[in-house]
Protein backbone atom coordinates (compact mmCIF):
# COMPACT_ATOMS: atom_id res chain seq x y z
CA UNK A 1 0.00 0.00 0.00
CA UNK A 2 1.62 3.74 -0.90
CA UNK A 3 0.54 6.73 0.87
CA UNK A 4 1.39 10.34 -1.51
CA UNK A 5 1.69 13.18 0.32
CA UNK A 6 0.47 16.27 -0.29
CA UNK A 7 2.63 18.30 -2.55
CA UNK A 8 4.36 21.16 -0.20
CA UNK A 9 2.38 24.54 -1.07
CA UNK A 10 4.34 26.84 -3.07
CA UNK A 11 3.09 29.94 -1.65
CA UNK A 12 5.91 30.07 0.08
CA UNK A 13 7.99 30.57 -3.40
CA UNK A 14 5.71 33.17 -4.55
CA UNK A 15 7.02 35.38 -2.05
CA UNK A 16 10.50 35.39 -2.79
CA UNK A 17 12.07 37.62 -4.95
CA UNK A 18 15.36 37.59 -5.51
CA UNK A 19 18.12 39.99 -4.11
CA UNK A 20 20.37 39.21 -7.33
CA UNK A 21 19.41 41.12 -10.61
CA UNK A 22 19.97 37.62 -12.34
CA UNK A 23 18.00 37.16 -15.54
CA UNK A 24 17.33 33.19 -16.02
CA UNK A 25 16.10 32.28 -19.21
CA UNK A 26 12.69 30.57 -18.89
CA UNK A 27 9.96 30.97 -20.77
CA UNK A 28 7.35 31.08 -18.24
CA UNK A 29 9.25 33.91 -16.21
CA UNK A 30 8.83 36.01 -19.35
CA UNK A 31 4.69 35.17 -20.00
CA UNK A 32 4.56 35.55 -16.61
CA UNK A 33 5.60 39.32 -16.74
CA UNK A 34 7.72 39.16 -14.11
CA UNK A 35 4.80 38.80 -10.86
CA UNK A 36 3.62 35.41 -10.71
CA UNK A 37 6.36 32.73 -10.57
CA UNK A 38 6.52 29.80 -12.91
CA UNK A 39 5.18 26.48 -11.94
CA UNK A 40 7.23 24.27 -9.69
CA UNK A 41 9.30 22.70 -12.55
CA UNK A 42 8.32 24.43 -15.47
CA UNK A 43 11.84 25.41 -16.08
CA UNK A 44 13.07 22.17 -15.99
CA UNK A 45 15.79 20.44 -13.28
CA UNK A 46 19.31 21.05 -11.86
CA UNK A 47 21.40 18.62 -10.39
CA UNK A 48 23.81 19.75 -7.30
CA UNK A 49 27.21 17.76 -7.24
CA UNK A 50 30.54 18.12 -4.63
CA UNK A 51 33.48 17.26 -5.12
CA UNK A 52 36.78 16.96 -3.43
CA UNK A 53 35.06 15.99 0.00
CA UNK A 54 34.31 14.98 2.50
CA UNK A 55 35.65 17.79 4.58
CA UNK A 56 35.24 17.59 8.71
CA UNK A 57 34.63 21.12 8.65
CA UNK A 58 32.64 21.91 5.46
CA UNK A 59 30.54 18.64 4.74
CA UNK A 60 28.51 18.60 7.82
CA UNK A 61 26.89 22.09 7.29
CA UNK A 62 26.40 21.91 3.70
CA UNK A 63 24.37 18.07 4.49
CA UNK A 64 22.23 20.23 6.95
CA UNK A 65 21.36 23.34 4.35
CA UNK A 66 20.71 20.23 1.39
CA UNK A 67 18.65 18.43 4.22
CA UNK A 68 16.64 21.85 5.32
CA UNK A 69 16.09 22.36 1.62
CA UNK A 70 15.14 19.34 0.42
CA UNK A 71 17.73 19.28 -2.34
CA UNK A 72 19.67 16.11 -3.81
CA UNK A 73 23.32 15.51 -4.27
CA UNK A 74 25.62 13.64 -5.55
CA UNK A 75 29.23 13.90 -3.50
CA UNK A 76 32.67 12.59 -5.25
CA UNK A 77 34.70 12.02 -2.72
CA UNK A 78 38.90 11.55 -2.44
CA UNK A 79 39.45 8.21 -0.82
CA UNK A 80 42.40 9.64 1.02
CA UNK A 81 40.06 12.50 2.59
CA UNK A 82 37.91 9.78 4.19
CA UNK A 83 39.41 9.25 6.91
CA UNK A 84 40.68 12.61 8.11
CA UNK A 85 36.97 13.97 8.09
CA UNK A 86 36.09 10.83 10.30
CA UNK A 87 31.80 10.79 10.34
CA UNK A 88 31.41 13.14 7.42
CA UNK A 89 30.70 10.39 4.97
CA UNK A 90 28.47 8.70 6.58
CA UNK A 91 26.90 11.69 7.29
CA UNK A 92 26.63 12.27 3.42
CA UNK A 93 25.67 8.68 2.75
CA UNK A 94 23.09 8.31 6.04
CA UNK A 95 21.43 11.55 4.81
CA UNK A 96 20.21 9.84 1.70
CA UNK A 97 22.95 11.61 -0.69
CA UNK A 98 24.80 9.51 -3.62
CA UNK A 99 28.32 9.69 -2.85
CA UNK A 100 30.60 8.67 -6.42
CA UNK A 101 34.25 7.91 -6.75
CA UNK A 102 36.87 11.02 -7.51
CA UNK A 103 39.60 8.93 -7.03
CA UNK A 104 42.39 8.40 -4.28
CA UNK A 105 44.56 11.64 -4.36
CA UNK A 106 43.47 13.68 -7.23
CA UNK A 107 45.47 13.37 -9.98
CA UNK A 108 45.33 13.94 -13.95
CA UNK A 109 44.37 10.41 -15.18
CA UNK A 110 45.72 10.73 -18.90
CA UNK A 111 48.48 11.12 -17.35
CA UNK A 112 49.01 7.65 -15.18
CA UNK A 113 49.37 4.19 -16.17
CA UNK A 114 46.77 2.43 -15.92
CA UNK A 115 47.62 0.26 -13.42
CA UNK A 116 47.94 4.06 -11.15
CA UNK A 117 44.47 4.58 -12.66
CA UNK A 118 42.57 1.30 -11.57
CA UNK A 119 44.38 2.19 -8.24
CA UNK A 120 43.70 5.42 -7.68
CA UNK A 121 39.75 4.29 -8.46
CA UNK A 122 40.39 0.84 -6.62
CA UNK A 123 41.58 2.18 -3.28
CA UNK A 124 38.57 4.81 -3.13
CA UNK A 125 36.17 2.29 -3.49
CA UNK A 126 37.80 0.30 -0.85
CA UNK A 127 38.72 2.90 1.73
CA UNK A 128 35.05 3.98 1.03
CA UNK A 129 33.76 0.61 2.07
CA UNK A 130 35.89 0.27 4.82
CA UNK A 131 34.17 3.05 6.45
CA UNK A 132 30.73 1.50 5.30
CA UNK A 133 30.06 3.73 2.30
CA UNK A 134 28.31 2.39 -0.72
CA UNK A 135 29.54 3.70 -3.63
CA UNK A 136 27.26 4.24 -6.12
CA UNK A 137 28.86 3.85 -9.66
CA UNK A 138 29.46 7.31 -10.83
CA UNK A 139 32.88 8.72 -10.91
CA UNK A 140 33.98 11.99 -11.53
CA UNK A 141 37.73 12.24 -13.08
CA UNK A 142 40.32 14.90 -11.48
CA UNK A 143 39.71 18.49 -13.80
CA UNK A 144 37.27 16.72 -15.93
CA UNK A 145 40.40 15.04 -17.75
CA UNK A 146 39.54 11.75 -19.68
CA UNK A 147 40.54 10.01 -22.34
CA UNK A 148 39.32 6.53 -24.32
CA UNK A 149 42.18 4.85 -22.34
CA UNK A 150 40.64 6.14 -18.88
CA UNK A 151 37.21 5.84 -19.84
CA UNK A 152 38.24 2.03 -21.29
CA UNK A 153 39.65 1.93 -17.25
CA UNK A 154 36.51 2.81 -15.47
CA UNK A 155 34.56 0.68 -17.48
CA UNK A 156 36.37 -2.11 -16.15
CA UNK A 157 35.58 -1.45 -12.70
CA UNK A 158 31.96 -0.54 -13.98
CA UNK A 159 32.42 2.86 -13.00
CA UNK A 160 30.15 5.79 -14.94
CA UNK A 161 32.18 9.26 -15.85
CA UNK A 162 30.23 11.72 -14.99
CA UNK A 163 31.20 15.41 -15.86
CA UNK A 164 29.32 18.41 -15.70
CA UNK A 165 27.82 21.68 -17.45
CA UNK A 166 27.90 24.79 -14.76
CA UNK A 167 31.45 25.05 -13.46
CA UNK A 168 30.67 27.15 -10.36
CA UNK A 169 34.09 27.95 -10.18
CA UNK A 170 34.25 28.12 -6.21
CA UNK A 171 37.56 26.94 -6.31
CA UNK A 172 38.88 30.26 -7.97
CA UNK A 173 37.43 32.57 -5.63
CA UNK A 174 34.51 34.80 -5.03
CA UNK A 175 31.81 35.49 -2.21
CA UNK A 176 28.71 33.22 -1.97
CA UNK A 177 27.11 35.43 -3.69
CA UNK A 178 29.48 35.47 -6.72
CA UNK A 179 29.26 31.49 -6.80
CA UNK A 180 25.26 31.50 -6.79
CA UNK A 181 25.36 34.13 -9.33
CA UNK A 182 27.88 32.10 -11.97
CA UNK A 183 25.82 29.13 -11.12
CA UNK A 184 22.12 30.77 -11.54
CA UNK A 185 23.34 32.79 -14.92
CA UNK A 186 23.78 29.58 -16.21
CA UNK A 187 21.34 27.88 -15.48
CA UNK A 188 19.29 26.53 -18.94
CA UNK A 189 15.86 25.52 -19.22
CA UNK A 190 15.30 22.00 -19.94
CA UNK A 191 18.33 20.82 -20.46
CA UNK A 192 21.47 18.68 -18.40
CA UNK A 193 21.86 21.38 -15.61
CA UNK A 194 24.56 19.87 -13.69
CA UNK A 195 26.50 21.67 -11.60
CA UNK A 196 30.18 21.51 -10.30
CA UNK A 197 31.27 23.06 -6.47
CA UNK A 198 33.49 21.73 -4.46
CA UNK A 199 33.20 20.85 -0.02
CA UNK A 200 36.93 20.54 0.09
CA UNK A 201 38.76 23.11 -1.14
CA UNK A 202 39.69 26.65 0.41
CA UNK A 203 36.72 28.56 -0.95
CA UNK A 204 34.03 25.60 0.09
CA UNK A 205 32.22 27.70 2.81
CA UNK A 206 31.79 30.41 0.22
CA UNK A 207 30.21 27.98 -2.00
CA UNK A 208 28.05 26.15 0.38
CA UNK A 209 26.95 29.51 1.38
CA UNK A 210 25.77 30.20 -2.13
CA UNK A 211 23.54 27.08 -1.65
CA UNK A 212 20.49 28.63 -0.35
CA UNK A 213 20.69 31.71 -2.84
CA UNK A 214 20.49 29.27 -5.51
CA UNK A 215 18.07 26.84 -4.67
CA UNK A 216 15.95 29.68 -3.93
CA UNK A 217 16.71 31.43 -6.62
CA UNK A 218 16.35 28.43 -9.15
CA UNK A 219 12.71 27.53 -7.88
CA UNK A 220 11.62 30.83 -8.05
CA UNK A 221 12.37 30.84 -11.72
CA UNK A 222 10.53 27.43 -12.05
CA UNK A 223 13.38 24.78 -11.66
CA UNK A 224 13.40 21.68 -9.42
CA UNK A 225 16.12 19.82 -8.24
CA UNK A 226 17.35 16.30 -8.99
CA UNK A 227 19.75 13.99 -8.43
CA UNK A 228 21.64 11.77 -11.30
CA UNK A 229 20.71 8.83 -12.20
CA UNK A 230 23.06 5.66 -12.80
CA UNK A 231 24.26 6.57 -16.34
CA UNK A 232 25.51 10.22 -14.61
CA UNK A 233 22.71 12.13 -15.96
CA UNK A 234 20.17 14.35 -14.46
CA UNK A 235 17.42 11.68 -13.54
CA UNK A 236 14.85 13.97 -14.62
CA UNK A 237 14.98 17.06 -17.18
CA UNK A 238 11.34 17.16 -17.63
CA UNK A 239 7.96 15.36 -16.20
CA UNK A 240 7.33 15.11 -12.88
CA UNK A 241 9.06 16.40 -9.54
CA UNK A 242 11.63 14.14 -8.26
CA UNK A 243 12.16 14.32 -4.74
CA UNK A 244 14.61 15.20 -2.37
CA UNK A 245 16.54 13.02 0.19
CA UNK A 246 14.39 12.15 3.16
CA UNK A 247 16.44 12.82 5.99
CA UNK A 248 16.01 10.01 8.13
CA UNK A 249 17.48 11.98 11.22
CA UNK A 250 20.11 14.63 10.67
CA UNK A 251 22.42 13.91 12.97
CA UNK A 252 26.05 12.34 12.99
CA UNK A 253 25.10 8.38 13.26
CA UNK A 254 27.56 6.25 14.74
CA UNK A 255 29.19 3.76 12.90
CA UNK A 256 26.89 1.44 11.29
CA UNK A 257 27.57 -2.03 10.61
CA UNK A 258 28.13 -3.49 7.27
CA UNK A 259 25.34 -5.00 6.11
CA UNK A 260 25.73 -8.77 6.27
CA UNK A 261 24.99 -10.85 2.72
CA UNK A 262 21.21 -11.78 2.53
CA UNK A 263 20.11 -10.32 5.56
CA UNK A 264 16.16 -9.22 5.86
CA UNK A 265 15.73 -6.23 7.40
CA UNK A 266 12.59 -4.34 8.70
CA UNK A 267 11.69 -1.14 7.17
CA UNK A 268 10.86 0.85 10.53
CA UNK A 269 11.12 4.48 8.37
CA UNK A 270 9.09 5.80 5.12
CA UNK A 271 10.76 7.04 2.48
CA UNK A 272 12.00 5.22 -0.16
CA UNK A 273 12.46 5.67 -3.70
CA UNK A 274 14.06 2.51 -5.88
CA UNK A 275 15.87 5.43 -8.88
CA UNK A 276 18.38 6.48 -6.18
CA UNK A 277 20.30 4.83 -4.21
CA UNK A 278 19.31 2.61 -1.30
CA UNK A 279 21.16 2.73 1.58
CA UNK A 280 20.69 0.56 5.07
CA UNK A 281 21.33 2.47 8.16
CA UNK A 282 21.21 0.50 11.03
CA UNK A 283 17.35 -1.40 10.68
CA UNK A 284 15.93 1.14 7.78
CA UNK A 285 16.66 2.33 4.38
CA UNK A 286 17.57 5.43 3.34
CA UNK A 287 17.09 6.63 -0.53
CA UNK A 288 16.64 10.15 -2.34
CA UNK A 289 12.80 10.40 -2.82
CA UNK A 290 10.49 12.35 -5.09
CA UNK A 291 10.75 16.46 -4.21
CA UNK A 292 7.76 17.83 -2.71
CA UNK A 293 6.56 14.06 -2.37
CA UNK A 294 6.57 11.12 0.56
CA UNK A 295 5.72 7.99 -0.34
CA UNK A 296 5.66 5.39 2.03
CA UNK A 297 5.30 1.77 1.93
CA UNK A 298 3.49 0.29 5.06
CA UNK A 299 5.83 -2.73 4.88
CA UNK A 300 8.54 -4.27 3.11
CA UNK A 301 11.57 -6.05 3.65
CA UNK A 302 15.00 -6.11 1.72
CA UNK A 303 16.95 -8.62 1.05
CA UNK A 304 21.06 -7.67 0.28
CA UNK A 305 22.33 -9.51 -2.52
CA UNK A 306 25.80 -8.58 -2.21
CA UNK A 307 26.22 -5.01 -0.60
CA UNK A 308 25.90 -3.09 -3.87
CA UNK A 309 22.78 -4.69 -4.88
CA UNK A 310 19.09 -4.79 -3.07
CA UNK A 311 16.40 -6.49 -3.45
CA UNK A 312 13.05 -4.63 -2.26
CA UNK A 313 10.41 -7.41 -2.18
CA UNK A 314 7.02 -5.23 -1.05
CA UNK A 315 4.28 -6.82 1.16
ZN1 LIG B 1 38.21 17.51 -7.77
Amino acid sequence: MRVWGKRSSIAALTALVAPMAILLPTAAHAAAGGHKPPAPCSAGFVALTFDDGPSRTVTPGLVKILLEKKVPATFFMIGSRIKTAPGAGRLVQNSGFKIGNHTWDHPQLPQQSDAAIMHEMRSTAREMRADHLVPSNLMRPPYGAINARVRHDMRELHLVPVLWTIDSRDWAGGNSAQIAGRILGALRPHQQNIVLQHDGVNNSPASVGAVPEVVRVARHHGYCFTHLDEHGAMAHVDGPAPTPPVPPTPTIPSPTPAPSARTWVPRTQPSIDTSGALQVIDSWLAAPVLEEQYRTETSFRVLFGSPSGLVVPRS
